[in-house]
């Protein structure tokens, strides 16, 4: 259970730091090309020629083209969104199957995960066919 809370978070986070470093990189690269292209009567078509052809060196010989950037920038936002939503969706499913049941051999209580038909109790250690007292 523990495993898949922090499974959870660290899906989390890594969707919230690839959203954040996509639009990061799209506003650095917007911050850069808007002194060239807002002047312009079409700032879309500007835009889009200014980032096809600067480049963006890396120091060491290696150059992209903004343009690519703005795509590496656009797939980390979009990476992101969908790492957030399947994180999402393993949290809801793992708060919808705990339940709470109970031991038809020594009736005492548990909580567990819902879809076993056997279980074995925590307390007399019998494989029992437990009850499902509460829902969550
Ligand atoms: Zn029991």
């Amino acid at each position: 259970m523990r495993r898949i809370i922090r499974r959870k978070k660290s899906g989390y986070a890594l969707g919230f730091l690839l959203c954040i470093g996509g639009l990061l990189l799209l506003a650095a690269i917007l911050w850069k090309a808007w002194p060239a292209v807002s002047a312009s009567d079409d700032v879309f078509s500007a835009l889009t020629s200014y980032l096809w052809t600067e480049q963006f060196g890396f120091g060491f010989g290696a150059e992209l083209k903004l343009m690519h950037l703005t795509w590496i920038g656009s797939a980390a936002f979009a990476l992101g969104i969908l790492v957030l939503a399947f994180s999402r969706q393993v949290f809801s499913v793992y708060a919808g199957e705990n339940v709470v049941l109970q031991c038809s051999y020594c009736r005492n209580n548990w909580k567990a995960s819902r879809g076993k038909g056997l279980a074995e109790c925590p307390h007399c250690h019998q494989f029992v066919e437990p009850r499902v007292v509460k829902t969550k």
